[in-house]
């Protein structure tokens, strides 16, 4: 069962990107646009989600 919802409070959707919903999201992307916050600080904030990295090779250990 996915229990999983935004992390917005009361906000009951799906999460869509770093734990927010697509309107929440959509709604802090403006609010970087407009410079009024960071994704850095709501990271820290515990306010989103840190940003899932696309699965890719880490080929360090071979040069390390
Ligand atoms: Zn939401």
């Amino acid at each position: 069962m996915n229990t999983e919802k935004c992390l917005v409070p009361g906000c009951k959707n799906k999460p869509w990107s770093r734990g927010l919903c697509n309107t929440d999201y959509s709604a802090v992307r403006r609010l970087i646009k407009a410079g009024k916050t960071t994704m850095t600080a709501l990271e820290q904030a515990g306010k989103v989600k840190p940003a899932i990295r696309p699965a890719r090779r880490d080929n360090s250990w071979f040069i390390k």
